[in-house]
């Protein structure tokens, strides 16, 4: 265990001087979910100096393994460096999908037939506990709206509606292919080349999603403790202690669940997660009329680019929120804006000159084998790695990993005891980041 120091998002927070050409609107850098759906202040109680689970990070990993602990019975602490949710958790696309990255024939290499099915199941599972999380429990804006898949070229349009027609048993998702002269039904954009709709697919506000898990942990007993940063972890006799600038907490178990923003407090998780800046936008209020013109059916959109773009109605439906890799490792969402502004015109020439009203970063965690981790290392449990796909993943792995801390069967998943990859000489900065991302864009930009 070392010292928290450079990590992505002490990084995030030093501003770099911002070219503001063209970029003459005044741009809020909260995302808008946050201006939908504010915090609590930060707690002012005096930081426990004992706890049975100490969970590091407050984003929805976190809240959703400690409402498991504390609900059992387990004093539990969840410190939090920044705001609770200053990470992912308040600040992403809130789109929800099927969310396993390797293909069912690609783990079946790998693990064998039973293992992979096992894990593709997983991500199905992952939905179906979220869906029935938000109709239950939690006020966050749930919507059944499905996804449009835009094809980017005709190859890749060929080749999604011959995956559509050739799904693993078992495995099937409802997808129906749409054709370029049809998908005027489903965007008001020439830019794709048909594409293919995923009807179940669904969407949330995320902010409120979190604030809803951060209820759900605190009414079971859990506490929750922000702008607590945990500097070091180490080993005692029945346990861990953990150094806050606000002290010294004992714990039984500790879960780290730190994700795109696992530092250097953990250099063997730092190895295995790479930290990749996502970044959006959201237009000024349109009318729901217009936003509606543009996607018809109020789906989510993502494209089949390699540089992955993403976007989608506001919960209230009035704004296109936007978006996608705009950069490598940008700290400040305000350079980020004028590139988004062109890939969302490119798509929608009528929103060329639309304003921007906020514009935001945040830093998902990808894995070298694309696949997320749970389990134990050094006695330490941790949970993460969903690839930029944690709005269904992370609330479902975090109450695993959660049950897993309480020895619980129902805990066990198809990805336990699974290798969590590094690379010879990748310490955290991912320097092999900005050849492929390239390759990647000059693939996307000559139609491959
Ligand atoms: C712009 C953007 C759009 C996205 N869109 C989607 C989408 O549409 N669909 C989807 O499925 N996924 C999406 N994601 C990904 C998704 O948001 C994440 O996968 C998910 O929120 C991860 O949750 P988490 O709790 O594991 O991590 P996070 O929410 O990132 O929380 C980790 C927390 O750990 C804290 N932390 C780190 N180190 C320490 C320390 N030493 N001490 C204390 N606390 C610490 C951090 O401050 C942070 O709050 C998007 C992400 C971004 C940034």
């Amino acid at each position: 265990m070392g010292n928290l120091g450079q990590d992505p998002m002490e990084r995030a927070s030093v501003l770099q001087p911002v070219d503001r050409t063209n970029m003459p609107d005044e741009i809020s850098v909260t995302s808008l979910w946050m201006q939908n759906a504010p915090m609590p202040p930060p707690s002012p109680q005096p930081l426990p100096s004992r706890a049975d689970v100490l969970v590091v990070g407050a984003g929805y990993t976190g809240l959703s393994a400690a409402r498991e602990t504390a609900a059992a019975g387990r004093s539990t602490l969840v410190l939090e460096a920044g705001a609770v949710g200053a990470g992912c958790s308040s600040r992403n696309g809130g789109q929800i999908a099927y969310s396993i990255k390797p293909s069912f024939n690609s783990l079946k290499a790998k693990f064998g037939a039973d293992v992979a099915f096992r894990i593709c199941r997983e991500g199905f599972d992952a939905v179906a506990y979220l869906r029935s999380l938000a109709k239950q429990h939690a006020d966050c804006a749930w919507r059944e709206d499905g996804c449009f898949y835009g094809a980017h070229t005709a190859r890749h349009f060929t080749a999604m509606a011959r995956d559509a027609q050739n799904q693993p048993r078992g495995l099937e998702q409802r997808i129906s292919v749409v054709p370029r002269a049809e998908q005027h039904g489903e965007i008001a954009s020439d830019f794709y080349h048909g594409g293919c709709v995923y009807p179940d697919d669904a969407s949330v506000d995320p902010a409120r999603l979190l604030l809803s898990l951060l209820r759900q942990a605190l009414e079971v007993g859990a506490s929750v403790v922000d702008h607590c940063p945990v500097s070091a972890i180490k080993p005692t006799r029945d346990g861990f202690e953990a150094l806050t600038p606000r002290g010294v907490v004992q714990a039984r178990q500790v879960l780290l669940a730190t994700n795109g923003y696992s530092g250097p407090l953990s250099p063997w998780h730092r190895r295995r997660v790479i930290p990749i800046g996502s970044y959006q936008i959201a237009t000024e209020p349109l009318g729901a009329d217009r936003v509606r013109s543009l996607i018809p059916h109020g789906r989510n959109i993502v494209d089949s680019r390699r540089v992955v773009v993403y976007f989608r109605p506001s919960a209230d439906g009035e704004r296109i929120i936007f978006g996608g890799r705009a950069a490598l490792a940008e700290k400040d969402p305000l350079a980020c804006v004028p590139r988004l502004r062109r890939m969302m015109a490119r798509i929608f020439p009528e929103l060329k000159s639309v304003r921007v009203s906020h514009a935001w970063v945040g830093w998902v965690a990808y894995t070298f084998d694309t696949l997320p981790h749970l389990g134990q290392h050094d006695g330490i449990y941790y949970c993460m790695g969903y690839c930029g796909q944690g709005v269904p993943l992370a609330p479902y792995f975090g109450r695993r990993i959660g049950q897993q801390m309480l020895g619980l069967e129902e805990g066990r998943t198809a990805l336990d005891g699974l290798p969590f990859p590094s690379r010879p000489y990748y310490h955290g900065e991912p320097w092999f980041l900005a050849p492929s991302i390239f390759a990647y864009r000059v693939a996307d930009a000559i139609g491959l």
